[in-house]
């Protein structure tokens, strides 16, 4: 439920409870340029880079920056962090002393710089280069044997965080829309989550607001680096939405379906957002009502032409999924339910998963 009423007012009726993260933000051109010294703020002597292969021009320039104080580097996170990866970053930790992580990459690669916090308590310095968000979050999901696990910890959340719109101009147009998408995902399920605050419903609608504007801009002229600086930004207030809210239907669907079929990430958010929207929105008139001034049209038909456009899979069937499988798959989502505006049982979800 949102904080605010349907007509916008604040809903002071209920008591709510935000808690903020300590964590130094930088955002804009360059500031990737100011990592070495971000990581030398932190106390630390001996620097663990992590970046993957499609951030490595950056990594070049961040490792001459930290000189000496460079310890190692690491440059396969994986997705889902693997309990196996990280135990091999691990060794180059105890190896070199390193007493801090830098991470520059997508969510696999802060997922990596996360899973070595836990086990060390090391301070992080993370560089995101998609939108996905795990850099605002104090949630942890690792693999092992197959299964994810995720623990949530505020020790977690990264410390710093450098945005440099710089580095999201090599994602292709695939990643840059399926990764702003599941941004959107994380603003719209904040919208109607039961935990919601002004403050949360404030960074929702302009997150949305702002991936629904610049979205557009950066796949009309993905090197305008305006129009990324926009967009990482609206990002980042979705990634703080997802850090600060519980979520919905939406990321349990996404959670269950990525789990049970190792799907792509942010496709998988893709194809499901607007499908929820429209299930979800009848029962949550404010959010609806606030995304509805956010994209200036009905939000479900702008959502789902944003996603059908996508020129990668854009259905289960397109991702391989066995769809004789998915009558379990809503059973499993309605046994235990994220908290949701709408109720929902198993057959409402398998009527929903037929149509994606
Ligand atoms: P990712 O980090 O796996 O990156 C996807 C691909 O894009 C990789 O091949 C990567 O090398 C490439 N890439 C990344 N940035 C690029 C750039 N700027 N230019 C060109 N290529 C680039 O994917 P992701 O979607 O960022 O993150 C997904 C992972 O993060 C999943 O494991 C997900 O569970 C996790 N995640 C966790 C949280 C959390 O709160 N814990 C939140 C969101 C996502």
């Amino acid at each position: 439920m949102s904080s605010t009423t349907d007509d916008g007012r604040p809903d002071h009726t209920r008591v709510t409870v935000h808690q903020f993260p300590a964590t130094r933000v930088l955002s804009g051109r360059g500031a990737c340029d100011l990592v070495a010294d971000e990581a030398a703020r932190t106390g630390a002597r001996r620097v663990l880079l992590v970046a993957t292969l499609s951030a490595s021009v950056a990594a070049e320039a961040v490792a001459e920056a930290l000189g000496p104080h460079l310890a190692a580097r690491f440059d396969r996170p994986a997705p889902h962090t693997p309990v196996s990866v990280t135990t091999k970053a691990m060794e180059l930790v105890h190896r070199t002393g390193a007493d801090c992580v830098v991470a520059i990459g997508g969510g696999s690669a802060i997922g990596l710089s996360k899973a070595l916090a836990a086990r060390t308590g090391m301070p992080q310095v993370v560089v995101p280069t998609t939108y996905a968000g795990s850099e605002a979050t104090p949630v942890l999901g690792e693999t092992e044997n197959g299964v994810k696990s995720t623990r949530r910890d505020l020790a977690l959340t990264p410390g710093t965080v450098v945005y440099d719109p710089d580095l999201t101009l090599s994602m292709p147009s695939g990643l840059t829309r399926t990764s702003a998408m599941n941004a959107l995902a994380h603003a719209v399920e904040a919208l109607w989550a039961p935990d919601a605050t002004l403050f949360t419903d404030a960074l929702a609608t302009e997150a949305v607001g702002g991936i629904l504007s610049s979205l557009p801009e950066v796949l009309a002229s993905p090197t305008d680096p305006d129009a990324r600086a926009r967009l990482q930004s609206a990002a980042w207030l979705a990634g703080t939405c997802l850090a600060q809210t519980r979520m919905g239907l939406h990321h349990q669907l996404a959670h269950v379906l990525g789990g049970a079929f190792d799907l792509p990430h942010a496709e998988l958010h893709t194809m499901l957002l607007a499908p929820v929207m429209e299930f979800n929105l009848p029962a949550a008139p404010a959010a609806a009502a606030r995304l509805t001034r956010a994209a200036g049209a009905d939000p479900v038909a702008v959502v789902s032409a944003l996603a059908r456009a996508h020129e990668g899979p854009t259905t289960l069937r397109e991702l391989g999924v066995d769809r004789s499988r998915l009558r379990g798959i809503a059973e499993r989502v309605a046994d235990a339910p994220y908290p949701n505006p709408r109720p929902l049982t198993a057959d409402e979800v398998a009527r929903l998963l037929d149509r994606i």
